[in-house]
């Protein structure tokens, strides 16, 4: 915040600078166009700040034109002159030097973003990872406490996943992951979060839903996996899911996550393909 206001203040002393200069020296009757060059440094913090390609075009023509201006309107500065040619030519050098800023700003800030959708994303499915799931949980806890706003955690797990593996290879296991999070994607909201946990482990954090409702969508979405057609090799492989449903109840994370898997766990123990909401949500009750 402190970073920001310190910017904009250098923006405006930068941009004010050079007309104040150029003020004074032709009141002296002088021209001295290459101060324009101080413009530089409001607008590369501009757009070191912003950075996109209709900015730094945006940034370099405002500073050209304003510069031009300035200049073409005082007294003295004749149309066909050195100073004329002077000012053109340090357009032009300012152009270069802010295009070559833009450029390699723009190139570091894509660099950057692509590392950082890289460290929270699983590169097999494309649904977030265990890292991200972390991370928003430590946000939407309290934000889920402060608006009393109800927060729901489904874990489930592909069963008998390695006999998937072991009867039609590692590779026709790899593709039943990313169909199974296609089938999830298309039908939980926009709002859902689905992470990949690791393996064959899933979550989907179901935000401001009661409990009734994330029960409803973990059904649902059991039913969708059941019903898909996974074909692999002209054969269909039959797939299913078990899931634990755990509502948040002001515990710590740890425990939020434990009691989902122990959910996820009686799902298992129960006989698979099914959802089991743990017997510490409220109206707890069982997809049996
Ligand atoms: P359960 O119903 O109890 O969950 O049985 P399961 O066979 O699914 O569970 P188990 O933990 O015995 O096996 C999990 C298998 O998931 C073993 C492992 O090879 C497989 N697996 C984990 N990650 C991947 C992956 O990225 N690709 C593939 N193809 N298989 C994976
Ligand atoms: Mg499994
Ligand atoms: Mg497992």
């Amino acid at each position: 915040m402190k970073y920001r206001y310190l910017n904009w203040i250098i923006i405006l002393v930068g941009t004010a600078l050079p007309i104040i200069i150029d003020t004074i020296a032709d009141n002296h009757g002088d021209h001295y166009p290459f101060i324009w060059s101080i413009a530089l440094i409001p607008s590369i913090i501009i757009i070191f700040r912003y950075p996109s390609w209709n900015v730094v075009i945006g940034t370099a023509i405002f500073y050209s034109l304003f510069e031009l201006t300035i200049e073409l309107n005082q007294e003295g500065f004749t149309q066909f002159s050195l100073d004329l040619l002077t000012l053109v030519l340090g357009i032009i050098v300012n152009w270069s030097i802010l295009l070559t800023v833009g450029y390699l700003r723009i190139k570091t800030e894509k660099l950057v973003r692509k590392v950082e959708e890289m460290t929270i994303t699983d590169p097999l499915t494309g649904v977030y990872n265990r890292r991200y799931f972390d991370l928003y949980l430590e946000h939407a806890i309290p934000l889920s406490k402060r608006m009393s706003n109800s927060l729901i955690l489904v874990m489930f797990d592909i069963d008998h996943f390695k006999k998937v593996n072991d009867t039609y290879g590692h590779v026709c296991g790899d593709y039943a992951l990313k169909h199974i999070t296609n089938v999830i994607k298309r039908n939980v909201r926009d709002t859902d979060v689905v992470i990949r946990m690791g393996g064959e482990e899933f979550a989907i954090l179901l935000l401001e839903t009661s409990l009734e409702e994330g029960s409803e969508i973990a059904e649902h979405v059991r039913k969708a996996v059941e019903d898909s057609n996974f074909i692999y090799n002209d054969q269909q492989v039959p797939i299913t899911i078990s899931l634990g449903l755990n509502e948040y109840k002001s515990e710590k994370v740890d425990q939020f996550i434990e009691k989902t898997d122990q959910a996820l766990y009686k799902a298992k123990a129960n006989g698979r393909n099914q959802l089991v909401v743990s017997s510490d949500s409220s109206n707890s009750f069982c997809f049996c």
